[in-house]
């Protein structure tokens, strides 16, 4: 019997894509992917640091894997990821779990196995590279049948927001060359993949070091002409860079879903400032009326978050009153969390946790009642949905998603699945919207 690797991935799209990778590496070596740790012959644990409460998930979860070595002592445990990267962090880490065989940080993935053959041999392990030293590769995946994949198009940040641990650890932003990334999609179509979902932590400024000049707009129309492939989509835009050539690219290509996930994090220009977005309210609220003027029928959704020092009850209003003038569809909303070694948390003026509570929860309930407002004013008309499979709450029916990436559930054949339909909305649910398939 080979040997088998269950893979778990915390955080982000990047996160789990980190963790794609690993489980490919480890595959190659004779694993078999699994989900059952107490079978497991390697565990491997992607991390996220972005908020505190991952990490202490996270943290629960190594230390329950403790346990499992004890009973199975040739178990290899592998802990991966922004959270090995965070300076000083490793130390602290192998302290608190000995048990641990290896430690990657974000750089030191693509040498895994390597780094497992060393663990193999008795040792334990810890690589952490301050800086990415080897010229940007991906390792494809592509497991056959599976219809979405997420595509790395660039790697880092740039931008550091005061807030935001995702530079410290994730390094500078560098751009992957759109012919790598075309043959990744070409590869992953041939094996049966119709959506692909290209990742960067701020899509809008791929390619800024090319010359001759070639934007994402370019690659977007690019990736469009790809045959066989059926919808694209593309996390995260940062609205500073959301140009009017990306939005026209979008309204004129075939393939490319109308809804753009903008995060605002905030809707106080004193905010906005103290976050270093570089944007304004104004300046936003101008893309998102681009957007609307040349897609009217396009979803906004946005990552908002509440209790940054210094934010008073009159801020967190503008917040509020931000999202009611754009209408998001959908808003991941988070609690400032002090992420150490990043300018936000040397601020004065740190928000009570019983305060940034209240806002959250209030945050949250405005925002549900406007998505369901959202899927109200889909009843009655007609969506093109990419069918993906069986419901998750009701394997009888189907389920899919519209180009603006909102979720129907429907009945069907299960013959059409990975095929686009035409679904009518009939009702909105407090999550999903239900419809019914029209004839051609
Ligand atoms: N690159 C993306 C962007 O610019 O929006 C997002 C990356 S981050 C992994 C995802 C979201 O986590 C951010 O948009 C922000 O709302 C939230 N986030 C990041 N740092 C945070 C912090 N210290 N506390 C709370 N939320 C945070
Ligand atoms: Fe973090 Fe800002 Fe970079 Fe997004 S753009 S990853 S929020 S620093």
């Amino acid at each position: 019997m080979g040997k088998k690797v269950v893979t778990l991935a915390y955080g982000c799209q990047m996160s789990e894509r980190d963790a794609g990778t690993l489980t490919e590496i480890t595959r190659q070596l004779g694993y078999t992917s699994s989900d059952e740790l107490q079978t497991a012959d390697l565990v491997i644990v992607n991390t996220c640091c972005v908020r505190e409460s991952a990490e202490n998930k996270i943290l629960g979860k190594i230390g329950e894997l403790k346990k499992l070595k004890e009973k199975n002592p040739n178990l290899k445990i592998a802990i991966s990821g922004c959270m090995v990267q965070q300076p000083g962090a490793l130390e602290r880490l192998q302290k608190r779990a000995p048990h641990v065989d290896i430690w990657a940080g974000t750089h030191n993935l693509h040498d895994f196995s390597v780094l497992l053959e060393r663990a193999e041999q008795g040792g334990k392990v810890a690589e952490v590279w301050q800086e990415p030293k080897k010229a940007i590769e991906s390792t494809p995946l592509a497991e056959k049948g599976k219809l979405q994949a997420n595509v790395n198009i660039m790697y880092g940040c740039d931008n550091f927001c005061s807030y935001c641990i995702v530079p410290h650890v994730r390094g500078r932003e560098r751009s992957r060359h759109p012919e790598e990334i075309i043959q990744e999609i070409n590869y992953l179509v041939a094996n049966g993949c119709r959506e692909v979902t290209l990742l960067g932590q701020n899509v809008n400024s791929y390619g800024k070091e090319f010359s001759p000049a070639y934007d994402f707009a370019d690659l977007l129309r690019d990736v469009d002409q790809i045959p066989h492939l059926l919808r694209i989509r593309y996390i995260t835009s940062h609205p500073k860079d959301l140009s009017d050539k990306l939005i026209e690219t979008v309204a004129q290509g075939e393939k490319l879903c109308e809804h753009f996930h903008l995060p605002i994090q905030s809707g106080s220009n004193f905010i906005l400032e103290r976050m270093n977005r570089k944007y304004t309210r104004e300046y936003y609220l101008s893309r998102v009326e681009r957007i609307r003027r040349l897609l009217p029928q396009a979803s906004l959704t946005t990552d908002i978050i509440v209790g940054f020092p210094g934010e008073s009850e009159e801020d967190f209003e503008q917040t509020l009153a931000m999202m009611d003038s754009v209408h998001y569809s959908q808003a991941f909303t988070f609690m400032y969390s002090k992420r150490s070694g990043t300018l936000a948390a040397n601020m004065e003026d740190q928000i009570p946790l019983d305060v940034k509570k209240r806002r959250l929860q209030r945050l949250m309930s405005e925002q549900n009642q406007k998505s369901l407002e959202w899927r109200q004013q889909m009843i009655g008309k007609t969506y093109e949905v990419l069918v993906e499979g069986p419901s998750k709450t009701n394997p009888q029916r189907l389920t899919g998603r519209t180009r603006g990436n909102e979720l129907v559930v429907f009945s069907g054949n299960p013959e059409i699945i990975g095929s686009l339909v035409n679904v009518r909305i009939v009702e909105a649910g407090s999550w999903t919207l239900v419809g019914d398939i029209e004839r051609p």
